[in-house]
């Protein structure tokens, strides 16, 4: 039986260092705000090239701090409207009206499933102050459009980097930049299955911005730099000494983790030979996809008419796919105002995707049965 992702196997594979670092957090006596934190944010710095990294308590908490940040600076207030992908998982939506900001959906590229840069000018209006761009699956979202249009309306860039851990993009300026430092800020999930993931929830903020950091950094901890002393009605969103010394552990063979994936998305590519299946593209580069620094593989999502019969067939050939996702955030009872809208290529996409098994232990063995079931599949 091949897994999607079989995180207790992933997680052995650090031992015995990960639970020495976990041990020594136990036994120090010390489990908030301590040095595995300080070590970690700066580890993540260093990693993604971005001048702050603040450990927060998940994924969604990094994205709702950064708006939560902008508005205590006087960058946007309640109502004001942010871009965002119509195609996403439901944190990037909920981060905006959390905050009492408007998501203003735009349609996906069919190719790449990230936003469609050439759908967003249409959609900016006065109360326009940022675009998120959600780094999909792993592939880098950002487009040099969409950079034009973010110094063209003075918009802040937000990078939902929660599945593009270690992702380049080759910055219009001819440097390379990792995920994280791309934008204005950006918003990491270390949930465990992400391409760095913790034993539990932990998130970051990554930023350039001196006083974005600051604001971010005392909001999330209660809205106080010194103790007892509150600035902002903060919240408690912390990043805990346990996780962050696991993910120092973990930080440390991302590369090889996602280079490992690189190649697996490589040998799918190159084998997978059926018809009715469209396999996913890595936007700009000419290169074969195991070579194209812009995608990390968080997920290796294939499409089919019949997605849920293929789903049942590889199943019963010992092989566990998953669904990302089933119901665009448009179509949630959550978000009921906006049921009736139409996204009708978010709305195919999320019919039509299936998520292959991906890991950094996937192995040979592994790819060629997944690879044979799919070419074996036939449905007329
Ligand atoms: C996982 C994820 C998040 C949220 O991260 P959590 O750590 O689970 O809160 C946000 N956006 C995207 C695209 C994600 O995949």
């Amino acid at each position: 039986m091949i897994k999607f992702l079989d995180l207790k196997a992933i997680n052995n594979s650090f031992e015995p260092e990960l639970s020495q670092a976990i041990q020594k957090v136990v036994s120090s006596g010390w489990y908030l705000l301590g040095e595995e934190l300080q070590q970690f944010e700066k580890e993540y710095a260093d990693f993604s090239g971005a001048k702050h990294c603040i450990g927060v308590a998940n994924g969604l908490d990094a994205l709702r701090l950064i708006l939560k940040g902008y508005i205590e600076m006087g960058f946007m207030k309640e109502g004001d409207e942010i871009i965002v992908p119509a195609n996403t998982y439901i944190a990037s939506i909920l981060a905006i009206t959390d905050n009492r900001l408007v998501p203003v959906l735009v349609e996906p590229d069919i190719n790449t499933y990230n936003i469609d840069s050439f759908f967003i000018e249409e959609k900016i209006t006065e109360r326009t102050k940022a675009i998120m761009v959600v780094h999909l699956y792993g592939q880098i979202s950002m487009h040099v459009e969409i950079e034009k249009l973010a110094l063209k309306y003075n918009l802040k860039l937000i990078e939902d980097s929660a599945q593009a851990q270690g992702a380049e993009y080759n910055g219009t300026d001819g440097t390379i930049k990792k995920s994280g430092n791309i934008g204005d800020a950006a918003g990491h999930s270390f949930y465990p299955a992400k391409n760095l993931g913790a034993l539990g929830d932990a998130g970051a903020v990554t930023t350039n911005d001196d006083k974005l950091a600051e604001v971010v950094r005392t909001i999330a901890n209660y809205g106080s730099k010194l103790k007892y002393q509150n600035e902002y009605a903060g919240v408690n969103s912390r990043l805990d000494e346990i996780q962050a010394a696991a993910l120092r552990i973990k930080l440390r063979r991302l590369d090889i983790d996602n280079q490992h994936r690189r190649m697996v998305a490589q040998y799918y590519t190159e084998h997978i030979k059926n018809d009715q299946l469209t396999l996913p593209v890595v936007y700009g580069c000419n290169l074969p996809v195991g070579q194209c620094m812009s995608h990390v593989w968080h997920l290796y999502v294939v499409r089919h008419p019949n997605r849920e019969r293929l789903q049942k067939n590889l199943e019963q050939k010992g092989i566990q796919t998953l669904i990302h996702y089933p119901l665009p955030p448009h179509k949630q009872k959550a978000y009921k105002q906006w049921n009736h809208l139409s996204f009708p290529v978010t709305e195919t996409l999320h019919q039509q995707v299936l998520s292959l098994p991906i890991s950094p232990l996937l192995n040979q063995a592994d790819m060629e049965q997944v690879t044979n079931a799919l070419n074996y599949f036939n449905e007329i």
